[in-house]
């Protein structure tokens, strides 16, 4: 993995959105500024007549696991034709889901509801091994779609849980990432989802120990739970590095750097897409009004009363299409300018599968 962390800065450039593909491609690389006027409906009915700063933070929107997720069910379709089975959602993106169902792929919760013999994909937020047995089991051609970062903590679990300690997971329960992490060594892995669990926290042997974390937290939230963590049981061990991934932690370095200026922060994404929620939390937080929004035609124009410099960014599932659309509608508002704020850059990429390639 390659990070380039930077200092934030503001890029102009002449085309800066608008360009994305339906649905796929990366952010836009230099941003933008330019100046949109707004709809002549809004105009008349007066809703906001100043101009706007509209913030870019980047990096936001599609990550490499994201990415690569989504182009192995697109190679499937193209190679074998629909349908193509997937376990749960391929990533935590409304959008994305619904644009590949009208491709062919078909969502399932559990793997009785495909087809002996059929091509099933799992998720990239993976699966426990027990649904892999499963796959193997009925005969179906499974296809593992899990990113090589949550790959790398079911990894470590399975390391902590060899070498007999106790795996002390960080993560929301429910979560599917969590349920494939757990899933690994069931009977030595212990779920934590905030720093007070830590108090009662009941352990086997509290000398044997190993934390991980969920690959999509807050940052700062998963440092207060390691801390106290550390302070109960001084002998806990950790990943050889931080399992929140460059993806979500470069996400919420790129809304931290644009919070105080910023009036409002709209962030695209699913309300199941645990990153999106954070970098909305993270707003929150600091006292800035966030709102979580699938679509553009979701922006209530209350929300943009007064607001003189507004944030738009996007989880690690949600298109840069949806970031273009919503700058496009806030534009329909009155005039703004945008600008682009970068923390920094990213160039991961994950190869596909084998038989992909
Ligand atoms: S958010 Fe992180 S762990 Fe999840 S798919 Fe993207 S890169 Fe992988």
């Amino acid at each position: 993995m390659r990070r380039t962390q930077r200092q934030p800065r503001v890029r102009r450039v002449a085309d800066g959105f608008g360009r994305s593909g339906i649905g796929r491609g990366r952010p836009a690389a230099g941003g933008g500024s330019r100046t949109q006027r707004p709809g002549r409906e809004h105009r008349r009915a007066g809703v906001v007549t100043a101009p706007r700063k509209v913030l870019l933070p980047s990096p936001r929107s599609f990550c490499a696991g994201v990415e690569r997720a989504i182009d192995i069910v697109e190679a499937l379709l193209t190679r074998y034709g629909p349908p193509v089975y997937v376990r749960n959602q391929i990533v935590h993106n409304a959008f994305m889901v619904r644009d590949l169902e009208a491709r062919g792929a078909i969502f399932v919760s559990e793997l009785d509801e495909v087809p002996a013999d059929a091509r099933i994909v799992f998720s990239a937020h993976g699966v426990a091994p027990a649904v892999e047995r499963e796959a193997e089991r009925r005969g179906l051609d499974a296809i593992d779609a899990t990113c090589p970062l949550v790959t790398k903590v079911h990894n470590e679990a399975r390391r902590a849980a060899n070498a007999e300690d106790t795996v002390v997971l960080i993560g929301h329960e429910g979560h599917e990432e969590v349920v494939g992490t757990m899933g690994v060594a069931p009977e030595r892995t212990v779920l934590v989802e905030r720093a007070a669990d830590v108090a009662t926290l009941v352990v086997r042997d509290p000398d044997r120990l190993t934390y991980l974390s969920q690959t999509t937290l807050a940052v700062a939230e998963v440092e207060e739970i390691i801390a106290a963590l550390r302070r109960r049981f001084p002998k806990i061990k950790g990943p050889g590095s931080d399992d929140v991934c460059y993806a979500t932690t470069n996400r919420q370095a790129a809304v931290a750097a644009v919070l105080e200026e910023s009036d409002l922060v709209l962030v695209i994404g699913s309300v199941n897409s645990s990153n999106s929620n954070r970098l909305m939390e993270m707003a929150r937080d600091a006292g800035t009004e966030s709102h979580l929004i699938d679509y553009a035609s979701e922006i209530e124009p209350e929300w943009l009363r007064d607001k003189g410099t507004i944030a738009v960014t996007a989880g690690a599932s949600a298109p840069p299409v949806l970031v273009d659309e919503v700058v496009t509608a806030i534009a329909s508002y009155g005039p703004i300018e945008v600008e682009e704020r970068s923390v920094a850059e990213e160039h991961l990429e994950f190869l596909l599968p084998v038989r992909l390639r």
